[in-house]
């Protein structure tokens, strides 16, 4: 294993913080796999998941070339008020630390013109090239424009991207694009994701889509011309709930995605196949949006996981004022897969989805 760590400067004088990346099998082997946690930075199961699967790979052959960043953000990490972790958000710019990464197809699309050929692998090869020379080229005139480039750097030109997250309360998901659906399936048999969710363009530039979306605008360019492979398998992939954080998870966690990693290809001699049953996998916007009737108290009458019918009643939600229960009706029949954090909430606020089969939202289709 080799690492490497990269120092950010910080934007108040006499701060910086570091970024730590680890490689394991020989720099170029295929396939290249990048694996991070914490990207929201307060979300815990993913950065314990990556605790236990670095002694695993340090145990294994490694075939491929696998890259482990063990915590993405330490930025976010250092984020606290109010006696709690912040997350998600970015303190001076109030942007999501997974919205708005870079569109690598905009960066080199021109300096593309010319070199592509016949060849599917040498086209590869060049894109990988461009997409490396357009991330060196990023502006680092920030901590976080400094941050989002080097995690880019380690991860752009990869054949796999597993982005660990966490929801609020949730079973285990994922995000993926439609581009390589055998790899979302091998990944779901893997890992025991309940649900995948689907969807080309999400909106909004998550990191998942920052490996996908590239490839799709390059084959929707020059695709007419020369072949475009679908470079990169992207996900983010979440882990339960904030709450589900314990070592014997964490650890069984591990060795599923060990077992993705052989499956790939990426590591040879491990013992498991991918043996979990199948997980639906349904359009992005066919995941509906639940929102609070009014002010108050949340009390749920069914858990994440559960199989709703649609108008069946999810919770209520008890103004103390007047001391009115309203009913939270299922919006579609599906999987009620995630629910909010806390049991206060807004009127008007987001509480959960329930993932359906038939589209029911388009355009920006992930949460702020
Ligand atoms: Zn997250």
């Amino acid at each position: 294993m080799a690492s490497e760590t990269v120092q950010l400067t910080g934007d108040s004088a006499g701060t910086r913080r570091s970024l730590v990346c680890h490689r394991f099998g020989s720099p170029g082997a295929a396939p290249r796999v990048y694996l991070q946690a914490g990207l929201h930075a307060d979300e815990m199961p993913g950065i314990l998941i990556l605790q236990h699967l670095l002694p695993l790979l340090a145990a294994a052959r490694v075939t491929g070339e696998v890259l482990v960043v063990p915590f993405a953000n330490p930025l976010g990490l250092s984020q606290w008020a109010f006696q709690r972790p912040l997350g998600r958000i970015e303190a001076e710019t109030l942007s999501n630390f997974n919205r708005g990464w870079p569109e690598l197809a905009a960066l080199c699309g021109d300096a593309l013109e010319g070199r592509l050929g016949p060849d599917p692998a040498a086209n590869l090869a060049t894109i990988r090239k461009a997409f490396r020379d357009a991330v060196a080229g990023l502006p680092a005139n920030s901590a976080l424009q400094e941050w989002r480039r080097a995690l880019l750097g380690w991860s752009c030109d990869a054949d796999y991207v597993l982005d660990l997250h966490c929801d609020h309360f949730a079973v285990m998901h994922l995000y993926a694009s439609p581009a390589r659906p055998a790899d979302t399936a091998l990944l779901c048999r893997a890992v025991g994701a309940e649900l995948a969710l689907i969807q080309d363009v999400s909106g909004g530039n998550a990191f998942d889509e920052a490996h996908t979306v590239p490839w799709l605008r390059l084959r929707e360019r020059f695709g007419d011309r020369f072949p475009v492979p679908d470079g990169c398998f992207s996900t983010t992939l979440e882990y339960r709930g904030q709450f589900d954080v314990d070592d014997g998870t964490a650890a069984a966690d591990a060795r599923n995605l060990m077992t993705f990693l052989a499956a790939i290809g990426a590591v040879t001699g491990w013992p498991d196949a991918p043996a979990h049953p199948d997980a639906p996998r349904l359009p992005l916007g066919g995941a509906a949006e639940v929102f609070a009737p009014q002010g108050g108290v949340v009390t749920w009458a069914v858990a994440p996981g559960a199989k709703v019918a649609e108008g069946q009643i999810l919770a209520h939600v008890t103004d103390p004022e007047t001391g009115s229960r309203a009913p939270v009706p299922a919006p579609v029949s599906g999987l009620m897969f995630r629910r909010e954090l806390w049991p206060s909430c807004l009127r008007g606020q987001s509480l959960a989805h329930v993932a359906g089969s038939t589209v029911v939202r388009t355009g920006h289709l992930l949460s702020d």
